[in-house]
C-alpha cells in the first residue's frame, strides 16, 4: 500500500471517497487527515493482530504499564516515521496538491496528562514497541484532556479541552471487552465448603469500555496496545434515578485532574484511580485465564508496573480477585501479588505523597479497604518481628495510620521493586524520604534514570539536525543512540560547526515565525534563545528567572556601559487552575514582557515571550530552537526532569542546578559544556532540617534583590494594584521556601558566563555539539532496556526488525 507513491495515491483517493462520501475536489483538509489516519491504521492492522497472536502463542511474560496519565501529543507524524513511510506519503500527497504538514496540524494533541509523568509514559510506550518488548499501556480515555490555556490581559484563562470533538482516528472501541467496576455497596461474608468468603454486594456498577490504540515500533513489525478505558452506564439494574446514574458514571472518565504535584483529596479522583485499576486488571486476568486456566503462575507471565502511586490499588484489587474469585489462601495470593507489582516513585515533595482519608476510602471501596486493612495488619506484624518494640518506627511505616491510607507505603509493601527516576532522586529516597523502608527492604530499591524517545524528540521534531547527524556519522545512532558519541570527534571541526549553526538558525526562524503568527511579536533570531518551558511550580523557580530578567532590565536602563548579547527569554507553562501562586507568576511574566518589549531603551537587547498553551506539539517546535535550557529547580526538588534531556539532544546548553537528571547530564557532557550554579541538594536539606536561612538578609545586603523586590509592589508594573504582593510575601514574610533569593547571586553570575560563552561563537557551537554527542544516554530506549532487564525480567520477542 505504501511501497510506492502511485499505489498510495490510488488507494488514498479511493479511501477518501469511501470514507467521506465525497469527491476529492470537495474534501476538506480534515477529511484528508482522517483518510490518511484510517489508511495507516488499516495498514498496520495485520501487524497488530500478528503481534497479539505471537504474544499469545509464545506465552511470554507481558508488562502492563498502568498510568493515570499518557501525554501522547499527536500520533500521525510519529506513526509515519516509525513505519518508515513518511517520504512516500509526503510525495504522494504533494502530487495531489496536499501539504502533509497542514494535515498534521489538523490532529488534536492527545493531552491525557499534566507534564513530565504523563510524557514519560508516552515515551516508554514508544521504546517498548521499538525494542520489540511485550509491553502495553493501560490508562483512562478522558473526554477532556488537560485544559487549553489562553492568556487574556496577562492572566491564564482555562478552557475545556476537546480532543475528541472530531473523533480519534487511531482508536478502536472494543465493547466486547468491557469490564464492570463496582463502587459503594457493602461487603458480605458467606460460607462455602467450610471456608469463610467475602464478596462485594449492592455495588453501583460502572461499565469500563476499552478503546485500543496501536503503539507502532520503529522499523519493526511489533505493534503493541495502549488500552484507554471509558466509563459508561452499565445495563445492569440499579436503583438510582436514570439520568443521575448516567451522569455519575460518565463523570468518572470525563476530566483529567489538572494538578500534578498536589494531592487533592477529591472523591472523584479516587474513583478514577480504582476505575483504571479494576478495569485493567479485570481484563488482564480475563485474558490470562483464557490462556492458562488458573492464576497460580500469574506473576511468572505478567508484571504490572504502576507509574507513581495513582494506580496502587492494583495491589488490593489483584488480592481481591485471587481471594474472592479464585479461592487462593491469603499467603498464596500475597505471594502472587507482591511478585507481580513494581512501582516507580516520582517525587519527594511531601504534598504530592498521596494519602486518603479512611472516611472517604472505606464507603467507596468497602472490600478493597478491608483488604488494605489486612495488608496493613500483616505488614505491621512483619515489621514487629523485624524491629521488636520499635513502636515509633512501625507507626511511621504503617499503611494506615491516624485515619489515613498512605498510598506510597502500600506501594512499597506490596511490590517487588521500587525505583526512583534519577540517581540523586533515588539517593534521597533511600537516605531520607523512604529511609525506613529502604532499611527494611533494601533489595527492592533501585534507580532508573528517565529518558525520552529520540524518535519523537529528535528525528521527528528536528529533521534538519537529524539530516546533519546522518550526513556526519551515518545512521547507526538511530537504532543505538549511544553512537551519537561519534559526534564528539566533530565538536572541533569548523565545517561541521558551521552546519550545526545553520541548523539552529533555521530552527530559530521556524519558532520565530510561529511566535509572530501566534502573538504578533517579532523576535531576533540572532539573539540567544533562553528557554524555560515546563509546568509552573514554585519549586521549578520560574520566579528566579523572572527576577533576574528584571535585574537585567534595571541594569540596562541605568548603566549605559552595560552590554549584553541580545537575548530572547521564552517561557511556556500551565498553572493548575487552583494554584494561586503559580497564576500570579504567569501574570508577572506577562507584565514584565509588556514592560520590556515596549521599552525602546532595551528592546534591542531584551525580549520576553510567553508562549500560550504549552503542550507536546508546541514543545516539538521549541526544543530544536533553544540555545539555553533553564533547569533551575531548587536542588533536591525535581526528581528527574525530562525537558532537560529534550533540550540537550537538540543542542541547547543546560543552565541548571545540581538536581534531578541535571547531575547525570553534567556527568555525561563534562563541566566545560554545562553551566551549573547554586545550592546543592545537601545544603537545601540541611537548611530544611536545621534552619539557618534568613531571606531578609539577602534582601538587605544585595541592592539588586532589594530593587527588584520593591518593583513587585511599588507601581513599577502599572495596572496590577497589589497583585504581586503575595509573591513578595512568599519571598520575605514566608522566608523564601525555595531559596530564590539565596540562589539569585549565583544565578546572575552564571548568566554572565552564559553571555560570555555565547560571544565566542566557536566555543558555543562546540558546547552545543558536545551536548548532542552526549545525549544518547538519555534515550528512553536505554531506560526501558534497564527496566526490562533489571525489574521486569522480560526479553524481547522473537520478531526481527525488517
Ligand atoms: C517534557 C515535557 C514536560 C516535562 O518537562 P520538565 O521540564 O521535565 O518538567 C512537560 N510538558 C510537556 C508538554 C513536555 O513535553
Amino acid at each position: 500500500m505504501f511501497s510506492n507513491k502511485e499505489s498510495f495515491k490510488r488507494l488514498y483517493l479511493k479511501k477518501l471517497e469511501r470514507m467521506c462520501g465525497k469527491k476529492f475536489d470537495e474534501s476538506t483538509i480534515r477529511d484528508q487527515f482522517q483518510t490518511l489516519g484510517s489508511l495507516i491504521r488499516e495498514h498496520i492492522s495485520q501487524d497488530w493482530i500478528e503481534t497479539n497472536e505471537r504474544y499469545r502463542a509464545d506465552n511470554e511474560k507481558q508488562v502492563y504499564y498502568l498510568s493515570i496519565e499518557f501525554l501522547l501529543g499527536r500520533l500521525l507524524g510519529s506513526n509515519l516515521l516509525n513505519l518508515g513511510i513518511r517520504d512516500v506519503v509526503e510525495e504522494g500527497l504533494n502530487d495531489l496538491g496536499i501539504d502533509l504538514h497542514q494535515l498534521e496540524e489538523m490532529e488534536a494533541d492527545a493531552g491525557l496528562g499534566n507534564g513530565g509523568l504523563g510524557r514519560l509514559a508516552a515515551c516508554f510506550l514508544d521504546s517498548l514497541a521499538s525494542l520489540n518488548l511485550p509491553g502495553h499501556g493501560c490508562g483512562i480515555r478522558y473526554k477532556h484532556g488537560l485544559f487549553d490555556q489562553k492568556i487574556v490581559d496577562g492572566y491564564q484563562v482555562e478552557l475545556p479541552e476537546q480532543w475528541l470533538r472530531h473523533g480519534n482516528v487511531w482508536e478502536v472501541r472494543r465493547p466486547e471487552n468491557a469490564v464492570e467496576v463496582n463502587f459503594w455497596g457493602k461487603v458480605e461474608s458467606y460460607q462455602e465448603d467450610g471456608k469463610w468468603l467475602f464478596r462485594h454486594a449492592n455495588g453501583e456498577k460502572v461499565l469500563a469500555v476499552p478503546y485500543d490504540v496501536p503503539v507502532i515500533g520503529y522499523e519493526t513489525k511489533t505493534v503493541n496496545t495502549l488500552r484507554l478505558w471509558s466509563a459508561e452506564p452499565s445495563p445492569y439494574p440499579h436503583t438510582k434515578d436514570v439520568l443521575q446514574y448516567k451522569r455519575d458514571t460518565e463523570s468518572v472518565s470525563e476530566f483529567l485532574y489538572p494538578d500534578d504535584t498536589h494531592d487533592d483529596g477529591k472523591i472523584l479522583r479516587l474513583k478514577q484511580q480504582y476505575f483504571l485499576v479494576a478495569a485493567s486488571i479485570g481484563s488482564i486476568v480475563r485474558s490470562y485465564r483464557l490462556k492458562n486456566g488458573h492464576l497460580k503462575d500469574f506473576h511468572k507471565r505478567v508484571t504490572i508496573h504502576i507509574n507513581d502511586t495513582h494506580p496502587v490499588l492494583a495491589i488490593p484489587e489483584l488480592m481481591r480477585i485471587l481471594l474472592d474469585d479464585e479461592g487462593f489462601s491469603w499467603e498464596e495470593a500475597w505471594e502472587i501479588t507482591s511478585n507481580t507489582i513494581s512501582y516507580t516513585n516520582h517525587t519527594t515533595l511531601s504534598e504530592a505523597l498521596e494519602k486518603w482519608q479512611i472516611s472517604i476510602f472505606q464507603p467507596l471501596l468497602p472490600r478493597i479497604y478491608m483488604i488494605v486493612e489486612e495488608i496493613n495488619e500483616r505488614y505491621c506484624k512483619e515489621l514487629w518481628s523485624k524491629y521488636p518494640g520499635d513502636w515509633q518506627r512501625i507507626e511511621q511505616m504503617a499503611i494506615i495510620a491516624h485515619g489515613l491510607v498512605k498510598m506510597a507505603h502500600l506501594a512499597i509493601a506490596g511490590s517487588y521493586s521500587v525505583n526512583g527516576v534519577a540517581k540523586i532522586h533515588t539517593d534521597i529516597l533511600k537516605k531520607r524520604e523512604m529511609r525506613l523502608f529502604y532499611e527494611a527492604h533494601p533489595e527492592k530499591f533501585n534507580s532508573k534514570t528517565n529518558g525520552i524517545t529520540h524518535r519523537r524528540w529528535l528525528i521527528k521534531s528536528n529533521p534538519q539536525l537529524t539530516q546533519l547527524i546522518n550526513d556526519s556519522i551515518g545512521e547507526g545512532w538511530i537504532h543505538e543512540p549511544s553512537k551519537l558519541s561519534s559526534l564528539k570527534d566533530l565538536a572541533n571541526d569548523q565545517s561541521f560547526l558551521e552546519k550545526l549553526s545553520k541548523v539552529k538558525q533555521t530552527r530559530k526562524q521556524i519558532l520565530a515565525k510561529r511566535i509572530f503568527e501566534q502573538q504578533g511579536l517579532k523576535v531576533d533570531t540572532d539573539s540567544i534563545f533562553d528557554v524555560q518551558v515546563k509546568r509552573l511550580h514554585a519549586y521549578k523557580r520560574q520566579l528566579l528567572n523572572v527576577l533576574h530578567i528584571m535585574y537585567l532590565y534595571n541594569r540596562l536602563k541605568e548603566d549605559s556601559s552595560f552590554e549584553i548579547h541580545p537575548r530572547t527569554f521564552i517561557f511556556g507553562a500551565k498553572a493548575s487552575p487552583g494554584y494561586y501562586y503559580a497564576k500570579k507568576v504567569i501574570k508577572l511574566i506577562n507584565s514584565l514582557a509588556e514592560k520590556v518589549n515596549n521599552d525602546k531603551d532595551v528592546r534591542e537587547q531584551l525580549k520576553i515571550v510567553f508562549l500560550e498553551n504549552y503542550r507536546v506539539s508546541l514543545a516539538e517546535d521549541i526544543f530544536p530552537a533553544a540555545d539555553v535550557s533553564e533547569q533551575i529547580s531548587t536542588a533536591s526538588k525535581e526528581a528527574s526532569g525530562t525537558g532537560n534531556m529534550k533540550f540537550m539532544m537538540n543542542g541547547a546548553v543546560t543552565l541548571g542546578t545540581l538536581d534531578g537528571a541535571n547531575v547525570e547530564i553534567l556527568e555525561e557532557v563534562g563541566q566545560e559544556n554545562i553551566f551549573i550554579f547554586g545550592l546543592k541538594a545537601d545544603d537545601v536539606l540541611h537548611y530544611q532540617q536545621h534552619g539557618g536561612y534568613n531571606s531578609s538578609e539577602y534582601y538587605h545586603h544585595d541592592g539588586r534583590i532589594e530593587q527588584v523586590m520593591e518593583q513587585l509592589i511599588n507601581g513599577f508594573f502599572p495596572n496590577v494594584q497589589d497583585h504581586f504582593e503575595p509573591i513578595y510575601d512568599s519571598l520575605l514574610v514566608q522566608n523564601d521556601e525555595y531559596f530564590v533569593l539565596k540562589d539569585f547571586g549565583a544565578y546572575a553570575k552564571i548568566q554572565e558566563q552564559v553571555n560570555e560563552a555565547y560571544l565566542n561563537r566557536t566555543r558555543w557551537l562546540t558546547m552545543s555539539a558536545n551536548n548532542i554527542a552526549a545525549s544518547g544516554y538519555f534515550s528512553s530506549d536505554r531506560t526501558i532496556a534497564q527496566y526490562a532487564e533489571e525489574i521486569w525480567r522480560i526479553t524481547n520477542s522473537r520478531v526481527k526488525s525488517y
